[in-house]
């Protein structure tokens, strides 16, 4: 067979397909809506570190505190950490593909146990808060940060932190006043830790609202506790996993490197002939 006729025979089989120009814009607009739907609200998972997993845990004290808590969590919510935090680390590490509720909610906890002003006692999560995040729609997961506080103990709740584009979004699902509920989902409701009620957040903060957080009992526990959290965090040993790692610069240009390999990775797509894949040029265009 001549490569003409060859030629002929797959355009008109491309054709019968459906596979032509219009195929490749399609993939385009495919890709773009990738790159929304997982990432709505227009930002990185961090505000830093272009949204790298291991923004969280690229200092020693921290990462004894992930280590800490995976340590006390049960096997089953355990397991399903590790192996997130593994994908992640092989195949999206700037967390762009898609959003992991739980792998993002326990790396931000970790973070937040060694605050000083703020600690979280560095106890497993709870496994009725970490079944609630796992029931969570990644494409409508909102980047619940532990905020809103036990007026008895002090452990940390889920506060939503989306920015107006995803609430949005949310909207075309769910009535107003349920997507106000997702954003405070635990307030008012009884701790799974000691049963004390949750407050938000802001009666920690400053003005007149603080006092109620200076006169709770969980802040004389943290106050009294902190050093004993803090010494128990850094006696702890790192698992083989997490000392293999290293520490890594996450500053300069790292959002340049976030770029470089989310456009590689697009345009290697496997299953997507070469010559349909977008090029960088055009998913620029989007991004
Ligand atoms: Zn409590």
């Amino acid at each position: 067979m001549s490569s003409a006729t060859k030629s002929k025979r797959i355009t008109a089989l491309e054709r019968k397909l459906g596979i032509d120009e219009m195929s490749k814009a399609s993939l385009i607009h495919r890709e773009w809506i990738v790159i929304f739907r997982s990432r709505l609200e227009g930002c990185g998972v961090w505000s830093s570190g272009g949204g790298c997993v291991l923004l969280p845990i690229n200092h020693p004290t921290p990462r004894k505190a992930f280590a800490l808590m995976l340590q006390k969590q049960d096997h089953r919510i355990r397991d399903l950490v590790i192996d997130q935090f593994s994908f992640c680390l092989q195949q999206d590490p700037f967390m762009l593909d898609a959003n992991y509720p739980l792998l993002e909610y326990y790396l931000f906890t970790a973070w937040k146990t060694v605050d000083q002003e703020e600690p979280i006692p560095p106890l497993a999560l709870p496994a009725q808060l970490a079944d609630w995040i796992l029931s969570i729609k990644p494409e409508e997961y909102i980047h619940y940060r532990p905020t809103d506080w036990c007026w008895q103990c002090g452990y940390q709740y889920p506060k939503g932190s989306a920015g107006p584009d995803l609430k949005r979004f949310l909207l075309t699902r769910y009535s107003k006043e349920q997507v106000w509920a997702m954003q405070e989902p635990f307030r008012g409701k009884e701790c799974y830790i000691c049963g004390g009620e949750i407050k938000d957040e802001l009666y920690r903060r400053s003005g007149y609202s603080q006092a109620t957080w200076e006169g709770s009992p969980a802040a004389r526990k943290c106050e009294a506790k902190k050093a004993d959290w803090k010494a128990e965090i850094e006696a702890t040993q790192l698992p083989e996993f997490l000392t293999s790692l290293g520490y890594y610069d996450l500053g300069g240009s790292l959002e340049d490197k976030v770029k470089e390999l989310f456009y590689a990775r697009r345009t290697q797509r496997p299953g997507v002939r070469e010559e349909y894949q977008p090029s960088v040029e055009d998913l620029a265009k989007y991004y």
